[in-house]
């Protein structure tokens, strides 16, 4: 299907790279770019049929999780996940089964 994330562009809109504090001018520092792969498909822009189900699946576990006052660390501990990997189950980035 379509990724949903790039309309099937394989592109993001314009993003800003944080590179981090500059001393010089007291802020944070960055610059914008034009675009960049779109993270969900790689800059393919399909994917599989599943994510449909992962991205429903994870939008609401992501609630009831909410709901329940814990955080996603918390939740990743638990589950015995590491963050990244939780945060991609929320995400639909992932098959959710292959780790709940
Ligand atoms: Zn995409």
């Amino acid at each position: 299907m379509q990724c949903p994330d790039c309309n099937g562009t394989g592109k993001t809109s314009l993003v800003h790279l944080n590179k981090g504090f500059n001393e010089e001018k007291g802020r944070c520092d960055g610059e914008w770019r034009e675009s960049i792969p779109c993270m969900r498909c790689h800059g393919v822009g399909q994917v599989p049929d599943q994510m449909a189900d992962w991205i429903a699946f994870g939008k609401d576990y992501r609630k009831r999780r909410q709901l329940n006052g814990e955080t996603l660390y918390q939740a990743a501990k638990r589950l015995k996940l590491s963050v990244p990997e939780l945060s991609a189950i929320e995400n639909g980035k992932v098959n959710h089964a292959l780790y709940l």
